[in-house]
């Protein structure tokens, strides 16, 4: 595995192939308030590649949102709806098409409710997923040796994640719900940004 940290913007003519799988890094889980800090991507190959923002004048980055938006690169995430909200609210850009393992999940395993992405790398792959840096200073100026392993390996089991649950829910006839509701993503997003973060506007 290696990890290429780069700064403001993925470098030009970078190919990371038709589907990449991507996570970010922020100060919280509020969008308005903490900001983005880092983004990363990976192919699919074992590397990664890592993009760090220094500050909220930082987010230009033309390369990086021309791959966000590419409509040939499926985007992969695990837990798409928080980040298509923080790319959206910070770089502007409308991140499409979309794959969500976290979506995938919860409608193929259904004799368990545990989605997270550790528990997803431990069932399907058998790997152990270390969470220590979860919590820690994503805007720090240098990022710790442990902070870029542990950023990278969000990415790096992806692929994997989604080719398994793509059987699963080929097996179970829900491939159809799946992709309705990954085309849905940007609209969830949307909602949170703009207050209806806790509401069902499906409920009653
Ligand atoms: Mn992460």
């Amino acid at each position: 595995m290696t990890v290429h940290l780069h700064h403001g913007d993925l470098p030009a003519g970078l190919n990371l192939g038709p589907v990449v799988a991507i996570d970010t890094e922020t100060l919280g889980l509020k969008p308005q308030r903490d900001r983005l800090c880092l983004i990363q991507l990976s192919a699919g190959d074992g590397d990664a590649h890592l993009v760090k923002f220094a500050n909220r004048d930082d987010y230009a980055a033309p390369n990086l949102k021309a791959l966000l938006a590419d409509p040939k690169v499926t985007k992969l995430f695990h837990y798409a709806r928080f980040d298509v909200a923080v790319l959206k609210a910070y770089l502007g850009v409308d991140v499409a098409p979309l794959w969500c393992t976290k979506i995938a999940s919860k409608l193929a395993r259904t004799y368990t409710d545990r989605h997270g992405l550790k528990d997803l790398v431990r069932e399907l792959l058998g790997v152990d997923l270390s969470k220590a840096s979860q919590s820690s200073d994503w805007a720090a100026t240098t990022l710790s040796k442990d902070q870029l392993d542990y950023a990278a390996s969000d990415v790096l089991h992806l692929h994997k994640l989604k080719a398994t649950l793509e059987m699963m829910l080929a097996r179970e006839g829900r491939m159809h719900l799946a992709e309705a509701a990954f085309k849905f993503l940007p609209t969830r997003a949307a909602l949170d940004l703009l207050g209806w973060g806790e509401d069902d506007i499906f409920a009653h």
